[in-house]
């Protein structure tokens, strides 16, 4: 309520400043008013055709500004995330002889950026370890690779780390996201995830000419250099929800509680993605529907019985949001048909949640008979937000 809404230089632009330079060490930051604003302004700077984008795994708007730009995003997450049997802590880390190989064959000249998201988003919210974000960030180093994390969940991996990763246990939670941030060369959040606000994201740089280069495409699409697309009371609560998110109380909680859900789940039979991430419980929609093809979609059958008995909100992850098509119109599927159920902060109490566990009961006494849908209209980009569907009869 005392955000300062001064056209340049507001108090609480200040405040925002101080808390993200704080905590990342990078000197130069960009405000901008979500997450994919970041993304748009720094990928169509360094992306562009012919040039190659790395990940663990791009999250969908990230891979969507880096191939609108021209230019190709390839997913390499730890052979380790294959194997959903184990229960190996960090599947979201990134494969580092996949990354070796992609070097030696591209050229680091034509690789644009490696970017490590923490944790995974699309991968199955997964933690990405201390080990494997030192080993990426030497890779880069040696070939010269600009080194971006994409931090929206920074604290969220920050907990997985310090409770599962050897080593770590008498660092706090800040402190090990400072380490991860010397690692890397920049990093992009959403404010709407860590940062526990409503609206907001920002880029954040270590070199001067290339946030130089960013900062005339800020203005000319998000606003001033002092508040990008943001109200002073956004900024203002972006710097109080960067502090609130390390507190143990919070983080114990969000992640307790995310394994509630999954555990619950998994021990009806639904296959979910193990062990179970930060932010958000992933079924294997795949798996619990093998009767639909990846063409008909299981991960959309599951969303729209999830939402038609028990009106709850989930996101296809598969081939509706990452599928492709060959040269004759046909399917190219996803890896994987995953359904995200993604747990807002600080909203549901545990008997929604259990509310949500029950629902599954309907879901699995109707399996065999849910059917699959088909694309009645879709666009060339992120088809997954505006497609319209129809049911196969
Ligand atoms: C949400 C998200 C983004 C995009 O941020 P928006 O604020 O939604 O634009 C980018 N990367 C990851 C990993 C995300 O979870």
């Amino acid at each position: 309520m005392r955000g300062d809404e001064s056209y340049a230089g507001a108090s609480s632009w200040k405040r925002m400043y101080q808390e993200i330079h704080d905590l990342t060490g990078f000197e130069f930051v960009l405000p901008t008013h979500q997450g994919r604003a970041a993304e748009k302004i720094l990928y169509s700077h360094l992306g562009g055709a012919g040039k190659i984008f790395i990940s663990n795994t791009h999250f969908d708007t990230t891979r969507a500004n880096i191939e609108y730009s021209g230019a190709t995003a390839i997913d390499i997450p730890c052979r380790e995330s294959h194997d959903n049997e184990t229960d190996f802590a960090f599947k979201g880390n990134m494969n580092l002889p996949a990354l070796s190989e992609l070097i030696a064959k591209h050229g680091a000249s034509t690789i644009a950026a490696v970017i490590l998201t923490v944790t995974n988003n699309s991968g199955g919210g997964q933690p990405v370890s201390m080990e494997n974000a030192i080993q990426v960030s030497a890779l880069c180093k040696k070939h010269h690779l600009l080194l971006i994390i994409d931090c929206c969940r920074i604290a969220e991996n920050a907990y997985f780390i310090k409770h599962f990763e050897e080593g770590n246990k008498t660092k706090s939670y800040r402190a090990i996201a400072r380490e991860l941030f010397a690692l890397a060369d920049g990093c992009i959040m959403s404010a709407k995830k860590d940062a526990l606000v409503n609206i907001g994201g920002f880029l954040a740089l270590k070199n001067k000419e290339l946030a130089s280069a960013c900062t005339s495409a800020l203005i000319i699409t998000e606003g001033f250099t002092t508040y990008g697309g943001l109200a002073g009371r956004d900024m203002e609560a972006i710097a109080q929800g960067l502090k609130e998110v390390f507190e143990d109380d919070y983080l114990t909680y969000r992640i307790k509680s995310t394994a509630y859900l999954g555990n619950a789940l998994r021990k009806k039979g639904i296959p979910v993605i193990w062990p179970i991430g930060g932010h958000a419980v992933y079924i294997h929609a795949g798996e619990l529907y093998p009767h639909i093809p990846a063409h008909q979609y299981p991960g959309q059958a599951l969303v729209h019985e999830l939402y038609v008995r028990g009106g709850i909100r989930a996101v296809e992850i598969g081939s509706v949001m990452f599928g492709k098509y060959d040269e004759n119109k046909k399917l190219i599927p996803a890896a994987r048909e995953l359904v995200r159920l993604a747990i807002p902060r600080r909203v549901y109490t545990q008997s929604h949640i259990d509310y949500v566990i029950e629902v599954f009961d309907e879901i699995l006494s109707h399996k065999t008979q849910t059917k699959g849908f088909r694309i009645t209209y879709e666009d060339n980009f992120l088809r997954h937000f505006t497609a319209h569907f129809e049911p196969i009869a």
